[in-house]
């Protein structure tokens, strides 16, 4: 807890970002207040890139990497800080959370310092997003059954196969993909994490449509794409151990950036229910109360692992299932607190609400990032110990 504790410095910084979000959510970013979120990413896509790229100059991205990486390594403290105020201003939705909280960690952690030197400046600029290739029609929550191959062919690794459900590759320059580069190997052998860039005619990406109407995710097919034989992270066929450790930034402490959008949407569903009239019907006033005091956990959990530094473990699951969960509760309640009138789109059959897409979405919180099931299943095994 003594990593926690509030210093004059961090009142000094709240200042400081209120001050700032105050000062440059304007004009067109102020007209995306609250918008880019989930079930809602394909609004104001442009404008949250510039948007992006502020945040870079001003240096508020990558807040909490070490300063060696181009980080400002900012405390828990002041990350905390920023989130809420974040949340508070209603700052557009971010555009590139996989590269800033996914793929700059882990290169942090296992990256070559050429790789370092290479990747993050373009992610800490707002210039280079990324996207995560490791789901395939037979590798979901069995990822270790993933069939893309890879095999090097001169100074290049040649790249053949399909990944699906992959986030906002439709607007990604590169892809963190999970490949099978020795194939004699079978399940977590001989897989190897290649860093691939998506601007070429090897790689093709086909949206798919969500039942929110929008398509943050899509299918993206690899033939003969290349990519450098150096942009491996690790070792050759020792794939799935960087592959993990990303999942655990995913499932772990990445959420804090998440749980900025968590805390607006709630503040946004006790709005709604106030403005209806509805915070005395003891059983909604209950789900609210539950609500906040899960966000309010959530946000410790989050600290202590970040506290605990390095990559996290089996317990990041702990945190994928609490607050998977907690934003599919979240998503009933909103609906529930508009009443019947929650189930009137606008314009059927796509012009829903803002409410309503996320409704849609958040039933997906509970499958990406490894499914409720699986994570009890880790749970299970890895940390209690318990037969298969
Ligand atoms: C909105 C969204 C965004 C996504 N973004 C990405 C992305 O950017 N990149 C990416 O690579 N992937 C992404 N995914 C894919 C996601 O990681 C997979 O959907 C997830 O891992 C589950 O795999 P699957 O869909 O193949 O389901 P399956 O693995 O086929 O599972 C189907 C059902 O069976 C259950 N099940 C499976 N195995 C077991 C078991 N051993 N024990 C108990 N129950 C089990 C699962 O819990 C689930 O309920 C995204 C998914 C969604 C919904």
């Amino acid at each position: 807890m003594a990593d926690v504790e509030l210093t004059g410095d961090d009142a000094r910084f709240r200042r400081d970002v209120s001050d700032w979000l105050a000062e440059h959510v304007v004009g067109e970013y102020a007209e995306l207040k609250g918008r880019g979120g989930p079930g809602d990413e394909d609004i104001g896509f442009d404008v949250r890139v510039a948007w992006e790229h502020d945040l870079g100059k001003a240096g508020f991205i990558g807040l909490g990497w070490p300063v060696e990486f181009g980080g400002r390594g900012a405390t828990l403290q002041q990350q905390i800080i920023w989130g809420e105020e974040y949340a508070r201003a209603q700052a557009p939705a971010r555009v590139n959370h996989m590269g800033e909280n996914l793929l700059a960690p882990t290169l942090i952690a296992y990256g070559t310092g050429e790789q370092q030197q290479r990747f993050l400046p373009g992610i800490l600029r707002g210039d280079e997003r990324w996207c995560q290739g490791y789901s395939e029609p037979n590798a979901g929550s069995d990822l270790a059954n993933v069939a893309t191959r890879a095999q090097l062919d001169g100074d290049d690794w040649l790249i053949n196969g399909q990944k699906v459900w992959t986030s906002l590759a439709h607007v990604s320059h590169w892809c963190f993909v999970v490949a099978r580069t020795d194939p004699s190997s079978a399940r977590h052998q001989g897989l190897s994490f290649l860093l691939v860039p998506m601007d070429q005619t090897g790689v093709e990406v086909r949206p798919i449509v969500q039942i929110t109407g929008g398509g943050e995710f899509n299918e993206v097919f690899f033939d003969d794409a290349r990519t450098e034989a150096g942009l491996v992270v690790g070792e050759v066929d020792d794939g799935w151990r960087i592959a993990m450790g990303l999942l655990g930034f995913e499932r772990g402490v990445s959420t804090l950036a998440q749980q900025v959008g968590f805390e607006r949407e709630l503040d946004h569903v006790i709005e709604l229910a106030r403005a209806a009239d509805r915070c005395e019907d003891p059983t909604l006033r209950q789900r609210l109360v539950d609500a906040w005091i899960g966000l309010r956990l959530m946000k410790w959990n989050a600290m202590r692992s970040m506290a605990a530094k390095g990559v996290p473990g089996p317990e990041a699951s702990i945190s994928k299932l609490f607050w998977g969960s907690w934003h599919r509760d979240l998503g009933n309640l909103m609906i529930d607190v508009l009443g019947p009138q929650g189930l009137v789109g606008d314009a059927l059959p796509y012009e829903l609400t803002l409410e309503q897409k996320l409704f849609l979405f958040s039933r997906s919180d509970t499958i990406y990032g490894g499914s409720n099931e699986i994570q009890r299943n880790v749970l299970g095994e890895r940390v209690l110990g318990l037969p298969k």
